[in-house]
């Protein structure tokens, strides 16, 4: 009945400091670019790695032959094979397999995990095929996408820092994992190699990059989140003049890292305590898939706990961290029934709440708050990429058309997050400049994108 009386405080502070204004993202957006700078002076020069992804041949339409892809980043691997014909046939052909990774073997030695996945990538080459050529004389060769923290050692070597995502195998930090691949599948008998080692955001630009060469940044909203963008080696005082042909890079930004001038409430210091990484990935914290709805059932719990939200008792699964999933709270904010029906619905499937239409309200309320301040944050970040490649060019890409490609399935199907992502964006830019910007998504390029990167570093040209 007076629910919304003891609730209403609650949601002002919350709506008060989780405000994301102009100035605010500005703030945000300036500072990025100034991390992003120190990060290309010296490693740990900033919070953002800024790591080298030592690929100087971005793809130009013009591949030819046959390549194909590795994919290792959660608890499926994807192979892919494409037949390429360069600038009139371009994709003649593709194919791909996934093969989930029996749980055993995420915390099993690394001779198991490497063999697995030559085993797999055996097979599949096995029934190559059809549209799929390999020219008399030439090996097959592999882009490698590895979603796992990686020290870069050249285009087709890198250190593993450390597993993440539930993977623990013994044997392979410290350790070269395309040297742990190419043993592997000499074990396995397979005559294949690895000519490139590609982040995801990597791949999703060399991706991207192929279709249309104006794409200068990737950025990825999913689970997680980082970016990637196409810098100026002169712009990269690291390098030490270790300068190529095209006298350009892709920089691998990591910016899941970055913390400086976020807005944050005492929910995302309390989420951020209790994960396993406390004072880690802030920014990721605040606008990726992982955590939305996590930040969101903290705020639901306290003003059940406080403010009464659900009548007089506190729902006890609300207490259970990760209940509530981003899924949960995009599928409430897409209810624009009278009642309230399906919010009602999923929080009694999710959380075992009754909930009145008043309560209901205030949940959608919350939803919007926390999603508005993540979308708004990640417009911010991509600005800050933009302005940094804007500066190191003279203004040269402000003036013309700059494509920055977007995967991940938190911008994919969360509506207003997308919308706020953009409005972030063009409030930033301004509406002039923002019209030569186009976000553009990209679904799944990242495995072709690796492909096209093992060709364009091919050792048979
Ligand atoms: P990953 O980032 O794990 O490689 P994806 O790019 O597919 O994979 O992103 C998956 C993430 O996207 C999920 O963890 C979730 O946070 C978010 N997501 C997936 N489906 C939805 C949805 N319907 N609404 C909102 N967010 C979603």
């Amino acid at each position: 009945s007076n629910v919304n009386v003891s609730v209403a405080p609650i949601l002002t502070k919350l709506q008060k400091e989780c405000a994301a204004p102009l100035p605010v993202l500005r703030n945000v957006a300036d500072a990025m670019t100034a991390d992003m700078r120190a990060g290309l002076v010296v490693d740990g020069g900033g919070e953002l790695k800024m790591i080298l992804s030592y690929i100087d041949a971005l793809p130009t339409g013009n591949e030819r032959g046959l390549f194909y892809a590795l994919d290792l980043g959660g608890t499926n691997f994807r192979v892919l094979r494409v037949q390429l014909g360069g600038q009139e046939e371009r994709v003649q052909a593709t194919e791909f397999e996934q093969v989930s990774i029996p749980q055993e073997l995420m915390r099993g030695t690394s001779e198991e995990l490497f063999d697995f996945i030559a085993t797999g990538l055996a097979k599949f080459a096995e029934k190559e095929a059809g549209k799929f050529h390999l020219p008399q004389g030439r090996q097959r060769e592999i882009g490698f996408t590895f979603s796992f923290p990686v020290k870069q050692t050249s285009i087709d070597s890198g250190i593993l820092i450390k597993w993440t995502k539930g993977f623990s195998v013994s044997g392979t930090p410290g350790k070269d994992v395309v040297a742990c691949l190419n043993e592997a599948m000499e074990r396995q008998g397979l005559d294949m190699r690895v000519s490139a080692l590609v982040n995801d955001t990597v791949g999703t630009l060399a991706g991207a990059r192929y279709w249309d060469e104006d794409v200068m940044v990737a950025v990825i909203l999913g689970t997680g989140t980082n970016a990637c963008y196409v810098e100026q080696m002169d712009a990269i005082p690291k390098l030490q003049g270790n300068k190529s042909p095209s006298g350009r890079t892709i920089i691998n930004t990591e910016w899941g890292a970055f913390s400086k001038g976020l807005p944050l409430t005492e929910f995302d210091i309390d989420m951020d305590a209790a994960s396993i990484n406390p004072g880690e990935q802030i920014y990721e914290k605040t606008i990726s898939g992982m955590y939305l709805g996590e930040i969101v059932r903290r705020v639901l719990l306290k003003m059940a706990e406080e403010g009464a939200l659900f009548g007089n008792s506190v729902p006890e699964k609300l207490s259970m961290p990760f209940v509530l999933r981003t899924p949960h709270i995009c599928a409430m904010q897409q209810d624009y029934s009278e009642d309230l029906q399906a919010v009602g619905s999923t929080l009694y499937d999710v959380a075992g709440v009754e909930s009145s239409l008043k309560a209901r309200k205030v949940v959608i309320e919350v939803c919007d708050t926390i999603v508005k301040r993540g979308g708004r944050l990640a417009g911010a970040g991509i600005v800050s990429i933009l302005q940094k490649i804007d500066e190191d060019s003279n203004g040269a890409i402000f003036g013309k058309r700059t494509v920055v490609a977007m995967d991940g399935g938190l911008y994919e199907n969360y509506t207003q997050y997308r919308r706020y992502v953009h409005e972030a964006v063009t409030e930033l830019l301004g509406t002039e400049i923002s019209k030569n910007v186009v976000i553009e998504h990209t679904k799944d390029g990242s495995g072709i994108g690796a492909a096209l990167l093992a060709s364009a570093n091919s050792k048979f040209d």
